[in-house]
């Protein structure tokens, strides 16, 4: 298998200044990509990125922006064009959940996490596609006109008691994203989700990090390991790369079989 290059072409990773987003961007990083550093809140995190993409040879900024405030967005793709020109790969990865029973869940914590998780991607999405579109296949950079990654989650499809709203929006997210890849295909532009199962960041931080909640949640990981920012790093270089060129409007979940039902591995 040839080693994949994203030589040439600029990357954007929104909510990259931690956790998969981190493991994203340097991974389009070492594959040659420029690489766009969205942050919301944390420069630190989100130069402390940029920072070691640098150090490994790579090209990188860093830019703010609140991905479910459209003027933001707005700007921060004005900002992606005035210093390189154009863009080619949209990683839609900011994300964020508001826990709670659901007779207590607030208005404004489901607002929140749909206008992140949800209308961030559509904004960030819609964006990227008028760029792609604009300037069309450029044979050099890549066979399709752009490519965007979805991080969804195995909450697309497995109910999430306690988490509503980030299941709703990981829900509206599948259908955004194949709905998008059916009606974006004719101009080339290439559309998918990456699901990941548990990965070691620090949205679940209480799930992984004392060995008793490890235990218990590897019950629900046949592979029997937590997953590494690094395994959803190498699945994104692949599908934004020519190497996937005919993989386009579905999930690749990258999960160690969380979505398999282990529950019934043993005849339920
Ligand atoms: P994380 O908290 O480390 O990363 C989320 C990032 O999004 C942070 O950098 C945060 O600052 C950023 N962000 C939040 N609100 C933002 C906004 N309004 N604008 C721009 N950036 C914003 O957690 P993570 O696990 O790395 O999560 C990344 C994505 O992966 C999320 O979409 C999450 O739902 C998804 N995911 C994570 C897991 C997991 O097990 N860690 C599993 C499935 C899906």
């Amino acid at each position: 298998m040839p080693t994949i290059s994203l030589q040439g072409q600029v990357a954007l990773v929104t909510g990259a200044s931690s956790g998969i987003g981190t493991g994203v961007a340097k991974a389009l990083g070492d594959a040659g990509a420029t690489v766009v550093v969205n942050y919301s809140r944390s420069a630190k995190g989100a130069e402390a990125t940029v920072a070691e993409i640098k150090a490994a040879g790579g090209e990188a900024i860093a830019i703010q922006a609140d991905v479910s405030q459209e003027d933001q967005v707005i700007r921060m793709f004005q900002q992606i064009f005035d210093t390189y020109g154009t863009i080619d790969i949209l990683i839609n990865n900011a994300g964020l959940q508001k826990d709670s029973p659901f007779p207590d869940m607030t208005l404004e914590d489901w607002n929140t996490v749909i206008g992140i998780n949800l209308t961030g991607q559509f904004l960030c999405a819609r964006e990227a596609v008028k760029e792609f579109i604009r300037r069309g296949v450029v044979l050099e950079r890549s066979c399709a006109a752009g490519k965007i990654i979805c991080i969804s989650s195995v909450h697309e499809v497995i109910p999430w008691a306690g988490h509503c709203n980030y299941a709703a929006s990981k829900g509206g997210v599948m259908l955004l994203m194949k709905s998008m890849a059916q009606e974006l295909a004719p101009y080339k532009i290439r559309i998918n989700s990456i699901g990941p199962g548990a990965i070691k960041t620090p949205i679940n931080r209480n799930a992984w990090e004392t060995a008793e909640a490890e235990a218990k949640l590897l019950r629900l990981i046949p592979y029997n390991r937590v997953g590494e920012a690094e395994d959803i790093g190498k699945a994104t270089v692949w599908l934004a790369s020519d190497e996937s060129d005919y993989v386009h409007g579905v999930t690749l979940f990258v999960d160690g079989g969380m979505t398999l039902y282990p529950e019934f591995a043993h005849g339920g």
